[in-house]
């Protein structure tokens, strides 16, 4: 390695120090390795140093994941970003860890395959951060998450070793399964230096439909309705009107929906074109008879598009409203969504704080998002307005993270979910791995 592979100037330090989370803390110095020597290389340097190393894919993670809070070696794995093999007889893609999602997509996507898992990051985010977050997104309803299309990988270990788990093949039951420990495991058990992923044939048709509907619950009611026609859409996304209307004020239109609109529905059924159609029948008559105000098909691509365009500027459109967002991802079972968006309506009143909601209908995975100003007695309103989610999701039998992870962000709330034991066996399972706890310090486990 030489000089080039380091940076220890002021505005690395910073860059590096944050995520999108916009929480940080300056890293203490950047390496940027190559390849998996270099890593096993720069691991063995810290162990024996007892040095925190912090790996870090592109960045865009939500809970402060890939912030150094305890200092350290950041460990950017940008330049190891090759596609190593596309192998179209075993559908299995070969990659680095920096291999942007939506590049893999793209390279995929011109031979007729398919890598499904969707996060809204996907132009950002990398395949390696994916997996150690086990990213979701509007597809997970139909094709899973992350932790689905992975089945193999290659990992240096918090002691120098690299080791190689899974492989080419969707069966092998040979031992603990070391590659799913390490999937969703936050940079905190191994840094992944190679990924073997699963494709799937590229559907060749898709329909988008739009629904709007008077309240959630209506909307909540033609998701059960479309599962009961046995139509498994790839995609059933939930917008709730604060943020119909934080996205038509970022577009700079005057609305998004017809009047009273309280819930708005973005649908899309793929596969094969008799099917597409007969399915996308199904959702809309589901829709109707849930009592959908209308329901618009989009009739081309470039409609298509403009539908999901919608979507995709959800997030940052939230910036017309305060600029500081608490971002989460909880998850309810689906049958639970209106009762989530009470308990968000009674947050909202008790709080005094503004909370658009919207998210993957089909998977329960809603993301509720506390919007504050950056004042201080607001802020503390929010984090008490945290509290109460958090414990309101799990009394539903839901989770506190359904694609985010914990991080620093969401630390201290694990006790709201996992049981003293639950921790106990987990810090186990850490302490195998990274027994001198050099490895992503400060993370998952309140500090
Ligand atoms: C606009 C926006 C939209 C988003 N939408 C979604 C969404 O729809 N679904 C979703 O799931 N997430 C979403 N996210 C969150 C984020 O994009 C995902 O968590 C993503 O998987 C993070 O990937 P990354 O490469 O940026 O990882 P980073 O932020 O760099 O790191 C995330 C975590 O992974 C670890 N890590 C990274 N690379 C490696 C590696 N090679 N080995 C070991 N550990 C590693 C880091 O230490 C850190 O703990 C969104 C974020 C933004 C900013």
């Amino acid at each position: 390695m030489s000089a080039d592979h380091v940076r220890t100037d002021s505005a690395s330090l910073q860059m590096y120090g944050t995520d999108g989370s916009k929480r940080g803390r300056p890293a203490d110095v950047v390496v940027l390795p190559d390849g998996s020597d270099q890593v096993a290389g720069v691991v063995r340097l810290c162990a024996q140093h007892r040095i925190p190393l912090v790996p870090r894919g592109a960045g865009t993670g939500y809970t402060g994941g890939a912030v150094p809070v305890n200092g350290g070696v950041v460990l950017s794995l940008e330049r190891m970003n090759r596609i190593l093999e596309i192998d179209e007889d075993n559908l299995v893609a070969i990659v680095e860890p920096n291999v942007i999602t939506g590049d893999l997509q793209a390279a995929v996507e011109r031979i007729g395959l398919f890598y499904p898992p969707d996060p809204a990051s996907l132009k950002q985010s990398a395949i390696g951060g994916n997996v150690a977050e086990c990213a979701g997104g509007p597809r997970a309803f139909k094709y899973g998450t992350t932790k689905q299309y992975v089945l193999g990988l290659e990992a240096v270990l918090p002691t120098g070793e690299i080791v190689e788990t899974g492989g080419k093949v969707v069966k092998n039951v040979v031992g603990y399964d070391l590659t799913h420990v390490l999937v969703g495991s936050e940079g905190t058990l191994a840094i992944i230096t190679k990924i073997v992923l699963r494709l799937v044939p590229k559907p060749p048709v898709q329909s988008t439909l739009r629904a709007t509907f008077r309240t959630v619950s209506e909307a909540a009611n033609a998701v059960t309705g479309i599962i009961r026609e046995r139509v498994v859409p790839a995609a059933i996304e939930l917008i709730d009107r604060d943020s119909l209307d934080a996205v038509a004020r970022h577009l700079g239109v005057r609305s998004l929906a017809p009047d009273g609109t309280g819930a708005l529905l973005l649908l899309e059924v793929d596969g094969l074109a008799e099917a597409v159609r007969e399915e996308a029948d199904r959702v809309e008559r589901a829709c109707r008879r849930a009592g959908a105000t209308e329901v618009l098909r989009a009739r081309d691509e470039s409609e298509r598009e403009e539908l999901w365009r919608m979507r995709r500027e959800l997030s940052p459109s939230l910036k017309t409203i305060t600029p500081i967002k608490f971002n989460h991802d909880v998850v309810v079972p689906k049958g639970r969504i209106p009762q989530l968006f009470e308990l968000v309506d009674h947050i909202k009143a008790d709080y005094r704080l503004r909370i658009p909601c919207f998210g993957h209908a089909g998977d329960g995975n809603i993301h509720v998002n506390i919007m504050v100003d950056d004042v201080e007695e607001e802020i503390r309103r929010a984090h008490e307005a945290e509290r109460v989610l958090f414990e309101g999701v799990v009394a539903l039998e839901g989770s506190i993270s359904g694609e985010h992870g914990i991080g620093f962000a969401k630390s201290t709330f694990l006790t709201i979910e996992l049981s003293a034991d639950e921790i106990a066996l987990m810090k186990r399972v850490k302490q195998a791995f990274d027994p001198q706890g050099i490895l992503n310090p400060g993370k998952i486990f309140p500090q």
